[in-house]
């Protein structure tokens, strides 16, 4: 068996994920649109273990045999077909997944498994568009990938016990937590996490405490480390919205209706810390 893994995507988590296979052993091609994208990730991936050695986490030949791993490419079909597994982590839009999708699958060898880190579209529906359902999968990595213990691994409508059980096994070699669940909206996290976010905005929008008080009740109530609010800065406002969206589209269940607070501060542009202002200011 080939030890290559495809990662397409070079961004956030594609290069999160191009670093953990690499640091766990794996040769790795990162594939992006165009070589800038690729370099772009390279470079994240230069910054995030230049860390690791700084914090002695890693040693400085470590580091270096870990990029030595990690090959890039903007030809996603030349490096899935030397590759036991492809592992989409591109842009969150359901065409640009169906083109990659498509490739991928005339690609791989037979026996790969296509995995896909997307954190909103069914994987029921991205198999479907392929010629091998059984073996794709949701391999939903969390930020940033090298340091969040978690994977969520996702079973679609067709996907085998032999795929579930592979990819469990191989995010253990990556020295992940895997855990299982099945293809619904949002998944498990977003089900569960989402929901508290919007339901901290719309208790923030009828007055029942200030941003910080209703942030403290989770952090030393609950044990959060972060509370709602600012997590949903972190986030991202516009990522947690489109998050609700499927969540009420997918369920059709009232609880899940975005905050129109939530949604008038996405449609004012204030998206979190990547605008500098969000439910709390970051300008300074
Ligand atoms: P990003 O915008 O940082 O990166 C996406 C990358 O995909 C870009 O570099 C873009 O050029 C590239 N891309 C677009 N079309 C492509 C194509 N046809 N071929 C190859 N590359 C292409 O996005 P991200 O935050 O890394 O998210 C990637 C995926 O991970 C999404 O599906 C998202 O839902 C999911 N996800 C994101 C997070 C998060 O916190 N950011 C967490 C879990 C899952």
């Amino acid at each position: 068996m080939p030890n290559q893994v495809t990662v397409v995507g070079a961004g956030t988590m594609g290069n999160g994920i191009a670093q953990t296979f690499a640091a766990n052993g794996f040769d790795v091609v990162m594939v992006d649109i165009s070589q800038e994208f690729c370099d772009k990730g390279v470079a994240s991936i230069n910054k995030s273990l230049a860390r690791l050695v700084k914090k002695e986490r890693i040693s400085e030949k470590d580091a270096q045999d870990i990029l030595g791993r990690i090959k890039t490419s903007t030809d996603s079909a030349a490096a899935a077909a030397e590759s036991f597994i492809a592992i989409e982590a591109a842009t969150e839009n359901f065409d640009i997944k169906t083109k990659i999708f498509k490739i991928l699958d005339e690609s791989l060898p037979a026996d790969a498994v296509l995995g896909t880190n997307t954190s909103s579209i069914s994987i029921t529906k991205l198999a479907a568009l392929t010629g091998r359902p059984e073996k794709v999968i949701g391999m939903h990595f969390m930020n940033p990938v090298p340091v969040m213990k978690l994977v969520e691994i996702i079973r679609g409508h067709h996907t085998s016990d032999e795929t579930t059980n592979t990819t469990m096994e191989l995010s253990k070699k990556l020295g992940k937590a895997p855990v299982a669940v099945n293809d619904f909206p949002g998944f498990g996290i977003n089900r569960i996490l989402m929901p508290m976010i919007n339901e901290a905005a719309y208790a923030l929008m009828e007055g029942v405490a200030t941003k910080e008080a209703l942030d403290d009740v989770m952090k030393l109530g609950a044990n959060h480390p972060m509370g709602p609010l600012g997590l949903a800065d972190l986030i991202g406002l516009d990522v947690c919205l489109a998050i609700m969206e499927v969540l009420n589209d997918g369920l059709g269940d009232s609880k899940y209706r975005p905050c129109p607070l939530l949604r008038r501060m996405v449609d004012a542009g204030d998206l979190g810390r990547k605008t500098g202002r969000g439910f709390y200011d970051y300008s300074k």
